[in-house]
Formats: structure tokens, C-alpha cells, sequence
């Protein structure tokens, strides 16, 4: 079966089993050759890195086959949904670069439409409202190894169960007095085909569809009709949906659905040293372990994109993780690499003082200022160049001085030279201490005929250094990152809980002097801030008066080290 050719499938794309499947339904003229799928996400969170490889898929999926994907709300809970996480959903998937099809949707907006079918499913003698309690529904479940029993409520009439379920509908019952449950098979080896609820009631104001219902539909009585009335060609879920795929199917075998789509489940992702349960992120923000479901540590794709990860970035990773069905952990140092590689390509560089030492450069003038010139980035021309003030007085990182060095010790040593990046050579002459010996100055001289050449004598000048003037630089707070937290698997310990492996060193804050072109940096810019690490301009507390820069991710991989 060959794959349809598009603008995004290049040859390095792996053939996944979905894209199989779609490629081989396209090419058996299936639903007309068309592609429609969806991305479902339940409004109760903010989005993390697992959807973005539901999105990638979704979206991927109908974009390479030249369909559609629509964005679907599936807000059958609403006590636990609402309106900033809708708003934030929606960002989310736009930011990651895609576009849904038409007006965004809701479940909510099928509830009529669900109902209606339900009153059919009565009538045709397949469904019934139970008053079993709870815990009596549980004792008549069965096990995975015994049959359930019939509720005593299954053979009532469907005049009996039409007039009790309009009753449900009206709110003559109370919160959870009885549910509508379909008639499948309590003997069933699967359970979710053992009478499943479709209705209960619950008086709950719900964000779209206010106070006009007080029954909901379940989740997996919502889902597959959804996708029906959407015409949803291929529905594609996670593997825990697989137990599910029999109900799924009886639905609409039972239903007069307009259209019949089909489920395929894959793999979850998963990330080591990451959490990504939407109820454990929100305990972290609840809890305020982190500073909201955008703190830059979070695996959410607002937080991601907080910290500086570029969209792109994050689709190379889902490209890279693939498809499958079975499931793993993904290394986390995945991850981190796309990031890294995407930001080394495309990221300005930027120097910026962490730990600034005053230099003297005695051989220049203190009234002069050199503008001299340096690229943005080394292998990208068309990112331009940027003005570097070259001044009397400088900071260089006091780890890069040494009086006494070991040798290989690469930087600058009293009484040698090192390369100021993209400036001069220059020669440590003398230390100046204050009175408990600590280093406050450096007094240098600079070789004024090595701009861009080596010093015409032939001699070697082995390091290079960064630094910026101390008389025209920017003050600048930077936000550095750890991973959130200290465990592989902080979800594993059985004696503890995830926690209790934050680690405490995730954020740290210091105070820098960045080169003056910084000066008027917009929020969410990258900078590679040379020999240091990737940043970015925080999104919302990076000003003209505070520049506040966000650490992406480190030049290399450290963690540990
Ligand atoms: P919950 O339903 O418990 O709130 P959820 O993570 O399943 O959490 P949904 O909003 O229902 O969240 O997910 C929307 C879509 O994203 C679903 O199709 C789901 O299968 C998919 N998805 C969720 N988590 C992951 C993950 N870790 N990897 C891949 N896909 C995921
Ligand atoms: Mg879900």
C-alpha cells in the first residue's frame, strides 16, 4: 500500500500502524477516501506533552491525508470543567501550529441529540432506569471471573422506562436516585458491556449548557455518537479505550447514527522524571508547588512553551517517539534533545554574565566606546548581527579567572591571555582584593590588533571568554530550571507520593548583566546565552523595567553530573 504523497510527509516519516490504516482505507476508497478525525480533550486541565502527541496524531494524521480534524470539547463532567481550561485548550493546539476544522464543538452541544437517541434505545426494549443503589449496582457487577445478575429493575417496560426517564430528565429524582443503564449482557467477559449507565443525574450548572440539564450522559455513551454526527472517519484513542471498543460499537450498531466511525487506540505516552496526570498537575498548582499550570516547569505545553520550547520542537519529538502498541517510558533526554536541537538552529546568541568581575582594561580609553560587531548566530546569516559596546570597563564570569591554574584550565589566568568572544585578546596584569582577600577587580590590557585574527606575532591564545561592558549592559533576572523532579518514576514508591521527589532545587533566581542589545527584548524571545544555556524572555514578566529570562534547558545534557 503506498502512502499518499503531501507536503508533510517527507521519507524519513516512519510508516506507524494508524498511518497504515489510513493510507490503506484512503486507497480502498473507505468513507469516500476522505479523512475526518478529531482531538477530544475534556476540559478539566490545561494540556501536557501526552496530548501534544494526540494532537500531533489527530491533526498530523488528517493533514497528510488531506482531511479535516476537528476540536471537540468532551464536557460530560461539568463539575470538574470550565472556562479558562476551554480557553487555554484552544491556545494550546493553535500555538502547536494547527488549525481545527470549523467552530470548535462540544459534546454539550449533542446533549438533545443524545437524549433523543436514548428515548429510542428505551423504545426498541434496550435500555432501562435502574434504582439499584451504588453499592448494590457493585455487588451485581460480577468479577472478571464471575458473571454479574440482572438488576431487578431490567424487564420494566419501555412505557415504564420512557415515563421514568422523562421524570429524570424533569428532576423529579434526586441526585443519583437512579441511572439509565443499557440493556447489553450481564454475563459479558467485558464488563464495560454489563448494562454500562448512560444517564445519571446530577444537578451541576454546566459551562455551556447552564442549568438545562440535570441528567449527563457517560462518557463512553457520548463518545462514538460524537463522532458519528461529526463524521468522524478514524477515532483515535489510547490504549485504555481498547475494553471500551465493544460498547463503542454497540452504540452505534444500535443507534440510526448518520455515520459509522471506527476506533484505533495506541500507545500513551509516557516521560520519566515527569507526571503527567491531568488530577496530580492540578494538585501541583492547587497546591502550589509550582506557580500555576504555566509554570515553566510543568509538563504542560503552556509551561513548555513558558519556558522557552519551541512548537517545532515539540512536533520533531512526536515525530520521533512515533506510534505504537505497546507501551513504554520515553526518556525524558528525548525530549530535551529536540529542544536543543531546535533552539541551536534557530536561537540568536547572546552573552550575558551570570557571576560578573570587574575588568580594567588599563590600555583603553575610559571615554571610548567601540561598537564592534558580532553575528547573531554563527551558521545563520539571515538572523543579522548585533552591536557589542566594547568599553574601558567589562564583566567577565568570575569562573573564568584564575590566579593560580591548573593546566587545563582553558580561561583567563593571571598573567596570560584568553579571547573576550567576538572582541579582543586581553592579559590578566593584576588582581586587586578587598580587605578579607576576596577578588574585586581585574586589571588587563588588550592586544588591539586581534579583532577577528590571531596576534600577528603567531602567539596561541587558547580560551575564549564571554563578557559584556559594565558601563552599557542590562540588568536582567534569570529563572533557572531544574527538572520538577529528583525520581525517574515519582510515582512508583509505594511509602510515598509523588510529592515527595519534587526537587528542591527546580527554580533557583540570580541576577545577571546581559549585553545591552537585550535591552528592548520582547516577551518569548530565545537567546542561546553563550558557553551558559538556552533562555527565553518570559512570556509575561519580561518588561522594558525587569527583563526576565526564563533557562530553556542547559548547552548539554548535565543532569546528575
Ligand atoms: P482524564 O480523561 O483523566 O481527564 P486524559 O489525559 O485522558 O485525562 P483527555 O482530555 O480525556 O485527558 O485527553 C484527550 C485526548 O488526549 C484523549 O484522546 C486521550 O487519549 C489523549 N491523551 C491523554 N493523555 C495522553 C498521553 N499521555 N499520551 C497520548 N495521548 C494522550
Ligand atoms: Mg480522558
Amino acid at each position: 500500500m503506498s502512502q499518499q504523497p503531501s507536503k508533510s510527509s517527507e521519507a524519513t516519516k516512519p510508516a506507524h500502524f494508524i498511518r497504515q490504516i489510513i493510507a490503506a482505507d484512503v486507497a480502498a476508497g473507505l468513507h469516500d477516501g476522505k479523512v475526518q478525525t478529531r482531538f477530544p480533550p475534556e476540559p478539566n486541565g490545561y494540556l501536557h506533552i501526552g496530548h501534544a502527541k494526540s494532537i500531533c496524531l489527530n491533526f498530523g494524521m488528517a493533514e497528510e491525508f488531506g482531511g479535516l480534524c476537528n476540536l471537540r470539547f468532551d464536557d460530560t463532567n461539568p463539575e470538574k470543567e470550565n472556562d479558562e481550561y476551554i480557553r487555554s485548550i484552544q491556545d494550546d493546539v493553535r500555538w502547536l501550529g494547527f488549525q481545527w476544522s470549523g467552530e470548535v464543538r462540544h459534546a454539550s452541544g449533542y446533549f438533545q441529540q443524545l437524549y433523543d437517541w436514548a428515548v429510542y434505545l428505551i423504545e426498541q426494549g434496550k435500555a432501562y432506569v435502574c434504582h439499584l443503589t451504588p453499592e448494590e449496582a457493585r455487588a451485581h457487577r460480577g468479577t472478571l471471573t464471575e458473571a454479574g445478575k440482572n438488576s431487578p429493575y431490567r424487564e420494566r417496560s419501555a412505557a415504564e422506562n420512557l415515563d421514568l426517564f422523562t421524570r429524570m430528565k424533569n428532576g423529579e429524582f434526586a441526585d443519583g436516585e437512579c441511572v439509565l443503564r443499557a440493556k447489553i449482557d450481564m454475563a459479558s467477559p467485558n464488563m464495560n458491556l454489563r448494562d454500562p449507565i448512560m444517564y445519571r443525574i446530577r444537578r451541576a450548572h454546566h459551562h455551556q449548557t447552564g442549568d438545562a440539564w440535570c441528567i449527563y450522559p457517560t462518557y463512553d455513551y457520548t463518545h462514538g455518537q460524537s463522532d458519528a454526527i461529526e463524521g468522524i472517519t478514524h477515532s483515535i484513542c489510547t490504549l485504555e479505550f481498547e475494553d471500551h471498543k465493544p460498547l463503542y460499537d454497540w452504540y452505534l450498531d444500535n443507534l440510526p447514527v448518520p455515520a459509522r466511525p471506527r476506533q484505533y487506540e495506541f500507545a500513551r505516552l509516557n516521560l520519566n522524571y515527569t507526571v503527567t496526570s491531568k488530577r496530580k498537575l492540578k494538585q501541583l498548582v492547587d497546591e502550589k508547588h509550582v506557580s500555576g499550570w504555566d509554570d515553566p516547569r510543568m509538563p504542560t505545553i503552556a509551561g513548555l512553551r513558558r519556558r522557552g520550547v519551541t512548537p517545532q520542537a515539540l512536533r520533531q519529538f512526536c515525530e520521533m517517539i512515533g506510534v505504537t502498541r505497546s507501551d513504554g517510558i520515553v526518556d525524558v533526554s528525548m525530549l530535551e534533545f529536540a529542544i536543543r536541537d531546535d533552539l541551536d538552529k534557530n536561537a540568536a546568541r547572546a552573552m550575558c554574565v551570570f557571576n560578573p568581575l570587574k575588568v580594567v582594561i588599563t590600555n583603553f580609553d575610559a571615554t571610548r566606546v567601540e561598537q564592534l560587531t558580532a553575528p547573531k548566530h554563527p551558521q545563520r546569516e539571515d538572523l543579522g548581527t548585533r552591536e557589542l559596546p566594547f568599553t574601558r570597563e567589562l564583566f567577565i564570569d568570575r569562573n573564568d579567572f584564575r590566579e593560580v591554574a591548573e593546566k587545563d584550565f582553558k580561561r583567563l589566568v593571571l598573567g596570560q591571555e584568553a579571547r573576550l568572544r567576538n572582541a579582543y585578546v586581553i592579559r590578566a596584569d593584576e588582581v586587586i582584593k578587598d580587605a578579607n582577600g576576596e577578588i574585586i577587580e581585574l586589571r588587563c590590557s588588550y592586544d588591539p590588533d586581534t579583532h577577528g585574527k590571531n596576534p600577528a606575532d603567531g602567539r596561541k591564545v587558547k580560551g575564549v571568554i564571554h563578557w559584556v561592558s559594565a558601563t552599557q549592559c542590562v540588568d536582567v533576572e534569570l529563572r533557572l530550571y531544574e527538572r520538577l523532579f529528583t525520581a525517574e518514576n515519582p510515582e512508583a514508591d509505594k511509602d510515598k507520593t509523588f510529592l515527595d521527589f519534587i526537587n528542591p532545587q527546580s527554580l533557583s533566581v540570580i541576577h545577571a548583566k546581559a549585553e545591552s542589545s537585550l535591552k528592548n527584548t520582547a516577551p518569548e524571545t530565545r537567546f542561546q546565552f553563550e558557553r551558559e544555556g538556552y533562555f527565553c524572555s518570559d512570556r509575561y514578566d519580561c518588561t522594558p523595567n525587569l527583563l526576565v529570562f526564563n533557562r530553556t534547558i542547559g548547552l548539554k545534557d548535565s543532569f546528575g553530573k
